[in-house]
């Protein structure tokens, strides 16, 4: 490998003084310092540019966030689960238990089903937050919901249960962070067979079934045929 030749750099006599490169060094700082105390004045959710004032000031959390799981109710204020356990079944963690009820008479104005959950939890600190109970449910009962400050000072707390899940909805519901329902997906049909082909296949089949009847019919003929002994 060929050695590079060493080049003696010549200083200037600003950079042999040293003084110059101090001042800028002490002007770069005093830029970023007098940037950030004006900015700390400035109006708006965050005041410093570098970091969030937490808790005084909280990003916006993106539409598809999957935080802390929420009992759905509908518009006119029934519960929607109706116990049916999918989601406990959809679950990787394990961690849904849910017992189902009957809707007496009565209680019509209260569910929306004919059944209801009696029960349901979740343990929190089990609970990967995949979505897949999200995902499974059949009444857009069970939604993972806003809610990120997930902290609690006993294990017990840290298993929700129904009204726990319910008081999840209605503070998303309070401070406007429920999610727009979903949309369907559309559901599309296998694509049918072009006609020509169809009918070239179908006339095909046609032509190979007429031999096999012609060769059955010979044989019937063929036995008639044969002279008595
Ligand atoms: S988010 Fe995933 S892990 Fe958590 S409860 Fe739902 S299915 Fe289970
Ligand atoms: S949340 Fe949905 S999937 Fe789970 S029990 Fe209720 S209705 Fe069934």
């Amino acid at each position: 490998m060929p050695r590079r030749p060493v080049v003696k750099k010549e200083y200037t006599l600003g950079e042999r003084v040293y003084l110059v490169e101090i001042t800028k060094g002490l002007g770069l700082t005093w830029k970023h310092f007098v940037f950030n105390i004006k900015a700390s004045f400035r109006k708006g959710p965050h005041t410093v540019p570098t970091c969030w004032q937490y808790p005084e000031d909280r990003r916006e959390i993106a539409p598809i966030f999957r935080g802390a799981h929420m009992l759905m109710l509908n518009d006119k204020g029934q519960e929607l689960c109706v116990g049916c356990g999918m989601c406990a079944r959809a679950c990787p963690a394990k961690c849904i238990t849910v017992k189902r009820g009957k809707r007496a008479e009565g209680e019509e104005d209260k569910y929306a089903g004919k059944t209801y959950c009696a029960s349901f939890e979740i343990d929190m600190l089990r609970c990967i937050f995949c979505g897949n109970c999200e995902n499974a449910c059949p009444k857009g009962a069970l939604v993972l919901g806003p809610g990120y400050e997930l902290a609690e000072y006993d294990m017990e707390s840290c298993i929700y249960n129904k009204d726990k899940l319910l008081a999840n909805y209605h503070e998303a519901k309070a401070e406007g962070k429920l999610k727009p329902p979903k949309k369907p997906v559309p559901v599309e049909a296998p694509p049918a067979p072009p006609k020509k082909a169809a009918a070239k296949k179908a006339a095909g089949e046609k032509g190979k079934a007429a031999p096999k009847k012609e060769a059955k019919q010979a044989k019937k003929d063929e036995k008639g045929k044969k002279p008595a002994k």
